[in-house]
Formats: C-alpha cells, sequence, structure tokens
C-alpha cells in the first residue's frame, strides 16, 4: 500500500492565529479531508466534500474560513459567514469546534437552533442584532429569523452546507433554497456530504459555481476488527443486545444510540 507523506498545518497558509489555536489542541498532522479541502477554500473557490462525520470534516472549512475572514477585509456589521446544520446537536458541535479553532481570532459566532421556548429564541434575536461574523444556523430557524427580519444576509460572501444529505433527507430542500435566495450571487459555497445521490448534485448544481469536488475513499476497518450488521425491527433491538451479551459477556462496551429516549431506555 502507498503510504502518503503527512501534510501538517503550518505547511498550509492558515493564520497564524488558527496554528496558535491548533498547537495549544495538539492537532499537528491534516486528516485527508483537511489536507485536500483546506488549499481550495483558501484560495476562494467552490467546494463540495464528500466526507462523513469522524473525518475531521468541521476543522477542514473552518480552518480555512477563520482564515480569510481573519485576512480579508469583511465589514464588521454584517453576518460574513453561515453555516447550516441538519440537526441542532450539530449545530452545536460546530459552534463548540469554532469556540475552539477560533480562540484567538477576532471573530464572533452565533448558533441559532431554536428549541421551543421563547428564551431561547429571544436570546438568537439578542445576539443576531448584536452582529455575529460566523452563524451556524437549523435551516427551519434560520427561516424564521430571515422572515421576522432579525438578521440580513445580503452581505454573507461564505456559504456552509454541512451534511446535506441529512437536510435534503429531512426535508429542508425548499428551506435551503429560500434561504440561499437570501445570499448575494457572489460568495464562496462549500458543502459537505457523505453521500453524493443525485439531489445533492442537482443542488450543488443550482447554489455552487465551479466546485473542486474532493472525495475521501471510507478506510476499511483494522484486520482484528469483526464488525456485523442485524437488520432487524426497532422493538427487536433490546431482545438481541441481551443475546449478544448473554453470549459473549464482554467487559467494557460502548453502545451509541440515535435519541435520548433511546439511551434512557437501554
Ligand atoms: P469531525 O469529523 O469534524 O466531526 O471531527 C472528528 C473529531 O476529530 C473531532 O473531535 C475533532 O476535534 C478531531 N480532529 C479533527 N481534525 C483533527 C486533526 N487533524 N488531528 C486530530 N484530531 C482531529
Amino acid at each position: 500500500m502507498i503510504q502518503e507523506e503527512p501534510i501538517f498545518f503550518e505547511d498550509l497558509a492558515l493564520s497564524d492565529d488558527v496554528l496558535d489555536a491548533l498547537y495549544d489542541m495538539r492537532f499537528e498532522k491534516c486528516t485527508p479531508v483537511q489536507a485536500r479541502c483546506i488549499p481550495p477554500i483558501l484560495e476562494g473557490r467552490d467546494v463540495i466534500g464528500i466526507a462523513q462525520t469522524g473525518t475531521g470534516k468541521t476543522a477542514a472549512y473552518l480552518l480555512p474560513l477563520l482564515t480569510l475572514l481573519k485576512q480579508e477585509s469583511h465589514p464588521t456589521d454584517a453576518v460574513n459567514c453561515l453555516v447550516m446544520a441538519p440537526t441542532r446537536e450539530l449545530a452545536q458541535q460546530i459552534d463548540q469546534a469554532l469556540q475552539g479553532f477560533g480562540y484567538y481570532v477576532d471573530v464572533n459566532g452565533v448558533a441559532v437552533y431554536g428549541g421551543n421556548d421563547g428564551v431561547r429564541y429571544e436570546q438568537e434575536r439578542k445576539s443576531l442584532k448584536r452582529g455575529a461574523d460566523i452563524v451556524i444556523a437549523t435551516p427551519g430557524r434560520l427561516l424564521t429569523h430571515l422572515d421576522l427580519g432579525t438578521f440580513d444576509l445580503s452581505r454573507t460572501t461564505h456559504l456552509v452546507l454541512d451534511e446535506a444529505d441529512r437536510m435534503l433527507d429531512m426535508g429542508f430542500s425548499d428551506d435551503i433554497l429560500k434561504i440561499v435566495k437570501h445570499l448575494p450571487e457572489q460568495r464562496q459555497t462549500i458543502l459537505f456530504s457523505a453521500t453524493m445521490p443525485a439531489k445533492i448534485r442537482e443542488l450543488a448544481h443550482k447554489i455552487m459555481h465551479n466546485p473542486e469536488e474532493v472525495s475521501i475513499a471510507i478506510s476499511k476497518p483494522a484486520e482484528n476488527i469483526r464488525q456485523s450488521l442485524f437488520i432487524c425491527k426497532e422493538n427487536d433491538k433490546t431482545a438481541i443486545i441481551k443475546h449478544l451479551f448473554a453470549d459473549q459477556k464482554p467487559e467494557r462496551v460502548i453502545i451509541f444510540c440515535g435519541s435520548k429516549q433511546k439511551v434512557k431506555e437501554l
């Protein structure tokens, strides 16, 4: 197998403030998606990244965008960068990553993901009013703010769609197109998706200009890891887990669940 030379963050044209934060976080080498996405994003190109969670995709767009915001002259009273994510959990994770990577960069981010309470809405409205360089938002909540005129995207020069395939699966396609209409034609658009079905290609065709496409092959599991897949009904899952544990009596186990409710049940 051909071993690729590692690429270090220091080798890329990232701003010193961003490199300082990476140093504090002990991040030295780029993951493959970072090595291939950071240079074209720094050049201002549109980029499609086909990569899953866990590949380092968040840093692949946040690091160059923080660098561009630091180096470009941009308005201080406008949302310069909009990141859209399908769920509030992902929006919160991106916001946390931004706090880390942007620790030494003078940009402020606001996460807008809703919830049913008026208090949260009021907090978001106030933060947006104070101004934010980077807004991280779920599409539905963002439209509410746009419809109510809480903030404006007419000077937003960078747009990121994270987990675009999930956003389309959740029925956000029309919302995304409505939101994109609020942004200027002249902008950089970055799209990340775990898969590349036809509907993502169509969306990319509608909202991107001559994008660079970066596809990261999913690496094979290590030789000594056995993977199994059970195709079953939702109600059968607990019984299957019980059966597996009765059989093997493992000592330490991590189980990931799709919801808080399922974690409680287990
Ligand atoms: P993501 O795919 O963006 O959800 O990132 C997955 C995890 O990898 C996160 O916990 C990141 O903090 C971490 N990570 C991302 N890039 C690197 C890197 N170059 N070196 C070490 N850890 C990283």
